[in-house]
């Protein structure tokens, strides 16, 4: 029985932050694009918006389990759907700062600087934030590099927080307000992070770019349907088709260009299961670093806890302070990055310790104040994705550069303290924290270090592209989805030029 066979001119594989942008933006030329994703669209219900069932039956998660280094199994937090891990983000969409893109030495080592600067990639940010709608306020982050005005206004401070903000003030910090990603008609309710919209007023890769994309004739979307692996010429310098799975039979489709954007860690299995006799390491791999470099931020949860003191604030996340991202204030290494968090509900808490009954979890968070602590981790090659014989994806992460971060979380706790909180908690999930995974195809300028070049086309193979959050050299401590958004948005400008003409 033969194998179907299709073609189009380019395929997308993968629709979060990188493959929904780049599809968008692609959708303007003439090229026929075809988008895969393994996922389908999630259904807009009123469990979008049920703690029950988003955090204890882990509705929407990947059912998929992964193996850390010691070969034990562990659920990946991450979600295999239209618009990806966009669909449950916070919206909190960060440029990188100046400093990211350059040489900084950290305590365990260097966060290596990237090809492109800062000034190269600004009018990709500020379009980007168009595209995502991102509401905020120039000129009061003390960290921030040159830029022009935000598409919109900084969403204000409700008024416990402004009062958080005031009293910080007051500590000699600089606060500032949360680049937020929102829509049209966002009522700034208390279940967004985590959550998808039930209204679709949150910023994401399905409603602010597929939807779109998918008007224009040129644009198909697979949804349910899984790249297995590329294939390539006998040469193995362009791939020629992708295998993939779809309504339980295998396709293969060819195109022109390939652009892989399926998350960092599956990009990586991706390449590796593709191996072939022209790559036998895996496909792109000539440098040995598909897979390796894997980053994922040190992220700590704290809550400031006053017993008298009920926070009835529903959207909490609109501060951020960065007055210890840079060395100079406390240390002279970069310490990272604090922001207030979306509220914390009591099924959420229940699953770090779920004994203690949900009456005393209610009691609990209903007096709390929620904050993300995140930290710059460094490229190492053994942190790395490998393929196990049975194809599945195992994750071999030693946590580096912690000394910064048990640092922040501790000044973190002193200023809660300081601001009246009887009792700080945190919490990590640590090195299975997978949600901001980057830097297992980093791009560069050298093929021997580096697995893409700067407009994230592969050294090895001149129709591959990788545009999620694999190449990112360094992690920096920002959320990283803006600037994935925006680095897709100029390797579309790249591939118009150079394929498309
Ligand atoms: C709960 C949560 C909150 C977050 N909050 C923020 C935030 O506030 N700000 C921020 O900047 N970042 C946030 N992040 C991180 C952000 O979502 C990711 O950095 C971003 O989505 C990564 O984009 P990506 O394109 O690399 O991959 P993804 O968005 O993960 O997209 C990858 C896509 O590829 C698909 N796919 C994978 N393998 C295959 C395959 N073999 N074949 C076909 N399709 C495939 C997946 O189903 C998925 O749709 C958050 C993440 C989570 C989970
Ligand atoms: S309504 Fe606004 S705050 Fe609520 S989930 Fe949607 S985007 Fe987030």
């Amino acid at each position: 029985m033969s194998m179907k066979e299709e073609s189009y001119d380019i395929v997308i594989i993968g629709s979060g932050a990188g493959g929904g942008t780049v599809a968008h933006a692609l959708s303007t030329s003439p090229a026929r694009l075809l988008v895969i994703e393994r996922g389908d669209f999630v259904p807009r219900e009123e469990e979008n918006w049920d703690p029950e069932a988003v955090w204890k039956h882990l509705r929407y998660q990947t059912k998929e389990r992964w193996l850390d280094a010691e070969g034990n199994e562990f659920s990946p937090y991450s979600h295999y759907c239209v618009g990806g891990n966009t669909k449950f983000w916070g919206s909190v969409l960060y440029r990188l700062r100046r400093e990211d893109f350059e040489v900084v030495e950290h305590v365990d080592g260097v966060s290596p600087g990237w090809p492109i600067d800062y000034a190269t990639l600004e009018p990709y940010y500020e379009r980007a934030e168009n595209l995502y709608h991102v509401h905020g306020e120039p000129g009061v982050d003390p960290t921030e590099a040159p830029r022009g005005p935000f598409p919109h206004p900084a969403v204000p401070h409700a008024p416990r927080i402004a009062a958080l903000v005031a009293e910080l003030q007051q500590h000699g910090l600089h606060p500032s307000p949360l680049p937020l990603g929102l829509r049209d008609g966002c009522i700034l309710c208390r279940t967004c992070n985590s959550f998808a919209c039930k209204i679709h007023a949150k910023s994401e890769a399905d409603v602010c770019c597929l939807r779109p994309a998918l008007e224009r004739p040129n644009v198909t979307l697979w949804t349910k349907t899984c790249a297995q692996r590329l294939i390539t010429d006998a040469a193995g310098r362009r791939v020629q088709a992708v295998e993939l799975r779809r309504n339980g039979e295998t396709v293969r489709v060819h195109a022109a260009v390939f652009i892989v954007s399926c998350g960092a860690i599956n990009s990586a299995a991706l390449l590796l299961r593709s191996a072939n006799e022209a790559h036998p390491d895996g496909l792109a791999n000539s440098s040995g670093l598909v897979g390796r470099r894997y980053m994922a931020h040190h992220a700590t949860m704290m809550q400031g806890f006053h017993p008298f003191q009920p926070n009835d604030t529903v959207f909490q996340k609109t501060v951020a302070i960065n007055d210890y991202y840079l060395p100079g204030r406390l240390t002279d290494y970069p310490l990272g990055h604090i922001q207030s968090q979306g509220r914390t509900h009591a099924v959420m808490a229940q699953t770090v310790v779920p004994w203690i009954p949900l009456w005393a979890y209610e009691s609990w968070v209903s007096r709390g104040v929620d904050w993300l602590v995140m930290s710059e981790d460094l490229p190492c090659r053994d942190n790395r994705i490998t393929v196990e014989p049975d194809g599945r994806i195992r994750l071999h992460y030693r946590p580096n550069n912690v000394t910064p971060h048990k640092l922040l979380v501790k000044k973190t706790r002193q200023m809660l303290r300081r601001l009246g909180f009887w009792l700080v908690v945190e919490h990590s999930h640590g090195r299975r924290n997978t949600t901001h995974q980057c830097g297992t195809l980093c791009f560069g300028t050298d093929p021997r270090e580096s697995v893409l070049d700067p407009y994230c086309r592969s050294h090895d193979v001149e129709n591959l592209f990788a545009v999620d959050a694999s190449f990112f050299p360094s992690s920096a401590a920002v959320n990283p989805g803006l600037t994935i958004a925006a680095q897709a948005l100029r390797v579309a400008d790249h591939i118009k030029e150079t394929e498309l003409n």
